[in-house]
């Protein structure tokens, strides 16, 4: 027998028991005639002791061990003399009896600690160390209680976990496909799916009415702090159903699971906003409602004062970041910048704050007389004690994001995005399409089977960038944790889609027959959405990256480091899938 009982398990109550206990050898600690051994695994610390005066041989083999050693040890366990209240087995030690190597360790290349010395791409390189940590560990005990719990919610309301196949067709729409080479059918391609979206709505054709998965989907973009090639959805779609019962539904499941998972009760409705007023009011289809800061529009209160800048601007707004008059040159200096790093691009910030006596100074006075100060203060609603921040440009969509930016960093300034607090809400009423400047058409803004709204159905034709759909994402505190709409159940009128979104009948048919053919078979009508488990998980967890809730991540540059992927296939794999590397050509300087 390996182990009576785990590394985290024994108190006080199990004094004077004999007990096996096998783990890692965290910390050797020599203090006088003793040796403290910090032995470590999946459930916790406990702390072992030799006496070397005592028993030499016991003591020969605690100077042995080395950190990550593998090792067993038998002994009693006993009230500790020093308690360390800090552990849940800090009122107890082990008096060895005896202590075997299970295996020894090489030198670990980072010490296994909360605390590590490692840096990012070393952690990354020896993951399976940097799982041993209690940090990181708990990361993904959290993960796997969601996904119990998001089992538990969905089976209770009737819903049939299936699973869907990994090897699926390419489909252009959306971001771009991982592709995989068939050997059986050289020449052809399979693709990893970026979402089981046809699949699942195949199934509501198939009657079954309430599916659901966790599953890995596939999308070959670019990297961001809240993005990895391969991530994992909790996929979700029923049938006989309006749009309020899918965010009823959804919505419960999101209380279940800050209930059972964070000990909170959201008692009251999500808030829903539109598309249109998120946008107007935040910059942003993800806005984050810990803290207001809304985006009051200034065009008649800034314009006509002879300032250039503001005149000619196709758009002026204000934040109020309250009780942040203080804000010193520097500080606003700063802010300047950054609203013109490159990722925002702003042209600059102009900045009024409210003195104690009421009186506004800004960084524009030369245009704006007192009264015309007064008027901007009235509009911004400020206070004696606020700061006003005004952004302009040409652009009125992109000067509303460049503001979202400043919001956020204001919020982040000033402490209101606290990680323990949550705002969630719906996001609805997306347009259907957005205009896609790369490929000069529109392309649908969910996805091509999104219901439209059945009161802007007859603007298809006429003025298809007014249309709204039927498409609803969920937000907590910044992040899109959710999303999904209510599809099109009707082979016209998802022909008709596909014909807007630029595709032939011919192109159509070829990449969506599937789907336009089952519809003809009595498609009920349906809709859904999908949850991003890595996102929730990081929200839950307090993270700043889901990197660090997935066991097995890839780097900023889409590579495995541990596994050294991608790599180059040998020549005999390429032969067998008929593939030659074309080598690009390198580029003159
Ligand atoms: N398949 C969609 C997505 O991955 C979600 C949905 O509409 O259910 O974004």
């Amino acid at each position: 027998m390996y182990r009576t009982n785990t590394c985290g398990e024994l108190r006080m109550a199990d004094a004077g028991k004999t007990v096996t206990l096998s783990g890692w050898v965290q910390r050797v600690r020599k203090l006088g005639g003793m040796t403290f051994i910090d032995l470590r695994d999946r459930y916790g610390i406990t702390q072992i002791v030799t006496n070397n005066e005592i028993d030499g041989a016991l003591n020969e083999a605690a100077n042995h061990l080395g950190r990550e050693y593998v090792a067993q040890v038998t002994g009693t366990v006993q009230e500790r003399t020093a308690k360390n209240p800090n552990m849940p087995t800090g009122d107890i030690e082990i008096i060895a009896d005896s202590i075997k190597v299970l295996n020894p360790s090489e030198v670990p290349p980072f010490t296994i600690e909360d605390d590590t010395d490692g840096g990012d791409e070393l952690r990354m390189k020896y993951r399976y160390l940097d799982i041993r940590r209690a940090a990181v560990r708990k990361n993904l005990e959290l993960r796997h209680r969601m996904t119990m719990e998001v089992r538990r919610y969905l089976d209770g309301l009737g819903f049939l976990e299936i699973e869907t196949p990994m090897l699926v067709g390419s489909t252009p729409e959306g971001a771009r496909d991982f592709v995989v080479p068939s050997r059986m059918n050289q020449g052809q391609f399979y693709a990893l799916p970026q979402s089981p979206q046809t699949l699942k709505q195949l199934l509501m054709v198939a009657g079954i009415d309430r599916y659901f998965q966790i599953v890995k989907c596939f999308r070959d973009e670019d990297l961001r702090a809240d993005r990895q090639p391969e991530f994992t959805q909790i996929d979700c779609e029923m049938s006989f159903i309006h749009q309020d019962d899918i965010i009823n539904t959804f919505e419960g499941m999101a209380k279940h699971l800050f209930k059972e998972i964070r000990g909170i009760e959201l008692t009251e409705p999500f808030q829903r906003m539109t598309w249109a007023d998120a946008m107007k009011y935040y910059g942003s289809d993800k806005p984050d409602l810990r803290f207001g800061m809304e985006f009051v529009e200034l065009m008649d209160t800034m314009k006509g004062h002879g300032f250039g800048v503001f005149d000619n601007a196709a758009y002026i707004g204000g934040i109020n970041a309250k009780g942040a008059a203080h804000y010193t040159r520097k500080q606003l200096d700063q802010l300047t910048e950054f609203v013109k790093r490159s990722q925002i691009g702003a042209k600059g910030l102009v900045y009024a704050r409210v003195g104690e006596d009421g009186t506004v100074k800004s960084s524009v006075d030369k245009f704006y007389d007192q009264d015309a100060l007064q008027a901007l203060r009235k509009k911004m609603n400020a206070e004696p004690g606020d700061l006003i921040l005004i952004m302009s440009g040409d652009d009125a969509m992109k000067t509303r994001k460049q503001l979202c930016e400043l919001r956020l960093e204001m919020g982040r300034q000033l402490g209101l995005r606290d990680k323990n607090k949550f705002a969630c809400l719906w996001v609805v009423d997306f347009p259907m399409f957005e205009w896609s400047d790369e490929e000069q058409r529109l392309m649908a803004m969910h996805h091509p089977f999104t219901n439209p709204k059945a009161e802007d159905i007859p603007m298809l034709d006429s003025d298809p960038a007014a249309v709204r759909a039927d498409a609803y994402d969920m937000v907590i505190n910044g992040v899109e944790v959710g999303g999904g709409s209510i599809r099109i159940h009707d082979s016209k009128l998802q022909a008709k889609m596909f014909e807007i979104l630029g595709f032939t009948p011919e192109k159509a048919q070829e990449q969506f027959g599937f789907l336009m053919n089952a519809f003809k078979y009595g498609a009920p009508p349906h809709g859904g959405l999908a949850y991003g488990l890595d996102r929730w998980v990081s929200l839950f967890a307090g993270l700043d990256s889901i990197r660090d809730c997935i066991a097995f991540p890839k780097n900023n540059s889409g590579r495995d480091v541990m596994l050294d992927a991608p790599a180059a296939l040998d020549q005999k794999q390429l032969d067998e899938l008929a593939l030659a590397i074309v080598k690009p050509e390198k580029k003159e300087a």
